[in-house]
This record gives structure tokens, C-alpha cells and sequence, in this order.
């Protein structure tokens, strides 16, 4: 099954590859100016080209969060601001095509990392710096400080619609994640693994598509063998579900009131989430009900699952009232839709209650 990358996670990487790629151009562009600048005796480009390769291996290293590395590239930009200012205050010449390139780098780094309100007040200083420069030049300078100044508002307006774009696709997926989550336990709601089990089924149909030489795999009528164990069309792992449901947990609401009934919720939902194995997805159905679906085409696997559970809570002690849970275990080769193979899962776990509850049934015989 495959295991999709958080939304939250996916900006973030997003973000990581911009800086890097941000870094790097600025790297290039300093190793060029620096050629020229090299033979007039000029330094600063060496000097930019080393600040910019250090926040690449910087950028790389995984271990320094996001959170760092703003606070890094902010205080890199600042530095790096006032150095310009003194070097351009020190050299007569014209403005540079290096200052340019410094002067737009540190606008993009404050309006990305910065908050709005600082970006602003940064760059109104670097501007009004700059001003003052070209017009105590002699002769003045107008014209590059006014392109200075239309850099910055240009800057500033494209880097904020960025930010703005990001925070929305931020809130996105905050929500959507929110949408995928049951808020008592913390586990995936049942939306979320029904779609997993639609996508499933869906995927499975198109790979049993038949094929022009009439290959082609889907649904199996129960009893009969698989050709390839382990695996349906299209190299799809198969998928099995399993259905449980606590056992009298009206009583312990009854007896010990709804607030301890929710920690025995959170409790099992733990214990669940512990017996199961990379790939497993656990969810809450609703109420006392949960499911978890278990990425494989062993039936055995299933059961074993099955076991591992109800001997966890038998034995896990919580402070919390003893309880204990029936589960239904399907396929999906047992069914030719979702909705069956929960028919199927559901039917099995009635009989599990019906059969004295704190236990797992497969029955085939309850087969569709
Ligand atoms: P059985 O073994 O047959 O499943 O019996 P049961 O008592 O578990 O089943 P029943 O359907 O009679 O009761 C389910 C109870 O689960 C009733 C309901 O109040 C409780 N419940 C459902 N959702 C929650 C919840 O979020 N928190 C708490 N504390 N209780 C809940
Ligand atoms: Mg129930
Ligand atoms: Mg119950």
C-alpha cells in the first residue's frame, strides 16, 4: 500500500529544494562576478560565493529544521545588507552588478523568512541607505537608486504573493488533514480509509483490465486458487481489513461515566496503532468500532494480526477498566467491492460477538 507523504511534509520539502536551488544560483552568479572581480583585486564575490556555499551544506543538512534555517538566512541577509552598504559607501564607482545582485538576494531572503512588517521595515532602511549613497555621489545617481527602489517594491510584492500562496496551501492541507482525523483518538477517520479502500479496489480494476493478449486479474470467486499468491494485477500487494469492536463498552460507560470511556477509546486506539506493522493503516469507524486495513495477501498474516491484538489488551494494564474487543477479518479477494468486503468483515464480527466476543472470526462460510 502505498504510504503518501503528509501535505505538511511535501511544503516543507518544497520550501528545502528552494532554498537550495536559491543558494545555488547565487553561488553561480558570485563564482562569475568573481572571475572579474578577481583580477581587479576585488574580494567581496569570493567572499559572497563562500557564504553561499556554506548555506548550501547548510540547506542539506536534515538535521536543522526549517525553522533554523529561516532564522539563519534572515540573520545571513541582515549581515550580509549592512556589509553591502559599507563596501558601496567605500567604493566611488557606479553601482555594480554585484550590488544589484546582492541587493535583490537579500529582498527575496527578508520578504520569504521574515515577517511582513520586518521585510518591509529591512528593505525601506537598505533603500533609504542606498539613496542617500547615490545622491552624496558625485556626480549623484539618481537613476540606479530609483531602479533600486522599483527592485525592492517588485520584490516585495512577488515574494508576499508567494508567502501568501504558501500559507493558503499551508491551511490546505492543515484542513485536510483535519478532515482525515478522528479529533478523540488521533487516528485516521473513517473517510480516510474508505477512500484507501476505493483507491484500492479502483487500482485493482484497472489492473485486471483485460489486456490485448486476454491476460488480466480481478476479483476471484471465493474458493477458487490464485494464480500468483501474493500479489493481483498489475503487481498490486493485496489488502485485508479487519473490523474490531469493543466488548460491553456500554457497561464501562455505565459504570465509570463517559470521560474514562473516551480514555479507554485513546488507550485502545494506542494499543491498536502498537500492534501494527509498518503499512498498516489504523483507523477509527466510528464510535466504539475501529478498522485497520494490513497491506498483504496472506490470510495468515491477518490472523496473526488478530492474535497480537487481543492478546495486547488482555495484558496491557492501563489503570484504566479491563476491556476486551470481537474483530471480523475479510479479504479484499474476497469481494468484488468495498462494500462488500465490509459487509463481509461486519457479518464476521457479529459472529464473533455471537460466539462468546473477545476473539477473531474468518468464517468461510459466511462468504458472500
Ligand atoms: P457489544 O459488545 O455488543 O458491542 O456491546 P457494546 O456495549 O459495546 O455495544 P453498544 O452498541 O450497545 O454500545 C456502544 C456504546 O459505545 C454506546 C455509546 O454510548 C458508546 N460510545 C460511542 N461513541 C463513544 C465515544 O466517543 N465515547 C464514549 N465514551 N462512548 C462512546
Ligand atoms: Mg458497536
Ligand atoms: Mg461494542
Amino acid at each position: 500500500m502505498p504510504v503518501a507523504v503528509p501535505p505538511e511534509q511535501h511544503l516543507d520539502l518544497t520550501r528545502r529544494r528552494g532554498y537550495l536551488f536559491g543558494c545555488l544560483g547565487a553561488a553561480v552568479a558570485y563564482g562569475v562576478l568573481s572571475i572579474d572581480g578577481w583580477a581587479a583585486g576585488d574580494w567581496r564575490p569570493l567572499v559572497g560565493m563562500a557564504v553561499c556555499s556554506l548555506l548550501i551544506l547548510t540547506v542539506l543538512d536534515r538535521r536543522i529544521t526549517l525553522q533554523r534555517l529561516d532564522g539563519l538566512l534572515g540573520l545571513a541577509s541582515d549581515f550580509g545588507a549592512l556589509f553591502m552598504l559599507w563596501s558601496v559607501f567605500h567604493n566611488a564607482g557606479p553601482f555594480s552588478a554585484q550590488t544589484m545582485l546582492m541587493f535583490s538576494i537579500f529582498l527575496v531572503v527578508w520578504f520569504g523568512v521574515r515577517a511582513f512588517r520586518a521585510a518591509v521595515i529591512r528593505a525601506a532602511l537598505l533603500c533609504a541607505g542606498i539613496l542617500l549613497i547615490g545622491l552624496l555621489r558625485q556626480p549623484p545617481e539618481p537613476i540606479p537608486v530609483l531602479y533600486f527602489v522599483f527592485l525592492a517594491f517588485l520584490v516585495g510584492q512577488m515574494t508576499f504573493a508567494g508567502r501568501q500562496i504558501r500559507q493558503e496551501a499551508s491551511a490546505r492541507a492543515h484542513y485536510a488533514d483535519l478532515a482525515l482525523t478522528d479529533p478523540l483518538t488521533g487516528l485516521l477517520n473513517r473517510r480516510a480509509l474508505y477512500e484507501t479502500l476505493q483507491a484500492h479496489y479502483t487500482r485493482q480494476a484497472s489492473a485486471s483490465r483485460p489486456a490485448p493478449d486476454g491476460g488480466g486479474k480481478g476479483w476471484r470467486a471465493p474458493g477458487r486458487r490464485e494464480t500468483r499468491p501474493g500479489k493481483t494485477g498489475g503487481g498490486e500487494t493485496g489488502l485485508g481489513v479487519l473490523l474490531l469492536d469493543l466488548d460491553h463498552f456500554k457497561t464501562i460507560n455505565d459504570s465509570y461515566g463517559h470521560d474514562i470511556g473516551d480514555r479507554v477509546l485513546q488507550h485502545v486506539a494506542g494499543v491498536l496503532e502498537g500492534c501494527a506493522a509498518p503499512g498498516d493503516q489504523v483507523a477509527r469507524w466510528g464510535g466504539e468500532e475501529f478498522l485497520i486495513l494490513v497491506s498483504t495477501s496472506e490470510r495468515s498474516a491477518l490472523e496473526q494480526r488478530c492474535h497480537r491484538i487481543l492478546a495486547a489488551l488482555r495484558t496491557i494494564h492501563s489503570g484504566l477498566p479491563p476491556v476486551t474487543l470481537s474483530i471480523g477479518m475479510a479479504h479484499a479477494s474476497e469481494a468484488p467491492d468495498v462494500d462488500s468486503l465490509l459487509r463481509l468483515a461486519d457479518r464476521r464480527l457479529y459472529r464473533a460477538k455471537r460466539d462468546g466476543r473477545d476473539r477473531m472470526n474468518k468464517d468461510t462460510l459466511l462468504n458472500l
